[in-house]
């Protein structure tokens, strides 16, 4: 199957910190691929950079076959992905139904389009249609992290970027996000996530990657990474 991403040998910076040394990484359609790492890796700007907030000094990164490093954000979201950022960013002053629609705001839609778009995503998020029309402030955590989700695939994204759902979320919570993200995948979504629950993501991924001090230091299928103690003690800090 041909990928749906290709990120070829990136370096990225912020000003004279290099924080990602000539990373790779491809994503096919349909695939749910994890991105690994301790806190400060260069996960979240390997997403910032694929999704445009960041460009490559180095290294090209090609989506269904076209150059989109040295796109905008809006051209790369038109083009077909989202990035559900880290911490989530929910509008507070806004209804969920409110947070919903702004994610249709790079795309022209008719009315009945987003209508029916709500609908769907109300469909996967049963809790968002109970809170239809509580402000973004008053939801819990999870509530707001399934509104984000759910806001960008008001993108209709052919690619959903994620960074660290789980984050801060209580663990019957996250196990929730977890289900979610993969019921979206099984509907047909290719889903890029960066996380640092490693078990839950090995269970849900097919394939995973390791950034460690911005550089990739392993990939395999997430099936082979799950039997491995060595990986998985390395990332969850246990000897
Ligand atoms: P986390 O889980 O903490 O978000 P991460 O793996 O996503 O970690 P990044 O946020 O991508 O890591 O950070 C990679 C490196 O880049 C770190 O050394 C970080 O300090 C640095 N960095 C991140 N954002 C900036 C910024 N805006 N300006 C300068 N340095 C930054």
């Amino acid at each position: 199957m041909p990928n749906m991403l290709e990120v070829r040998n990136i370096s990225a910076r912020y000003g004279n910190v290099t924080a990602l040394h000539d990373v790779s990484l491809t994503v096919g359609q349909g695939e749910i691929i994890v991105l690994l790492g301790v806190n400060g890796a260069g996960k979240s700007t390997t997403l910032k950079t694929i999704s445009g907030l960041l460009h490559p000094v180095r290294g090209g990164i090609t989506f269904e076959g076209e150059a989109i490093d040295r796109m905008s954000p809006e051209s790369i979201v038109r083009r077909g992905i989202a990035h559900v950022p880290e911490g989530r960013h929910v509008f507070p002053g806004l209804t969920v139904r409110e947070n919903l629609v702004m994610g249709t705001s790079n795309r022209k839609v008719t009315r009945a389009e987003t209508e029916s778009d709500i609908e769907r995503i109300l469909e996967i998020f049963p809790d968002l249609k109970r809170l239809y029309t509580q402000m973004g402030w008053s939801l819990s955590g999870g509530q707001q992290q399934m509104l984000a989700i759910g806001r960008g695939l008001m993108a209709r994204p052919k690619l959903l970027m994620l960074d660290e759902p789980s984050l801060g979320l209580a663990p019957v919570i996250i196990k929730q996000v977890f289900r979610t993200i993969k019921s979206i995948n099984e509907a047909g979504m290719t889903i890029l996530l960066v996380e640092q629950n490693v078990g839950l993501s090995l269970k849900i991924a097919h394939r995973a990657y390791l950034l460690e001090t911005g550089r990739m230091i392993r990939t395999d299928t997430a099936d082979a990474l799950r039997e491995d103690d060595g990986f998985r003690n390395a990332l969850l800090g246990v000897t």
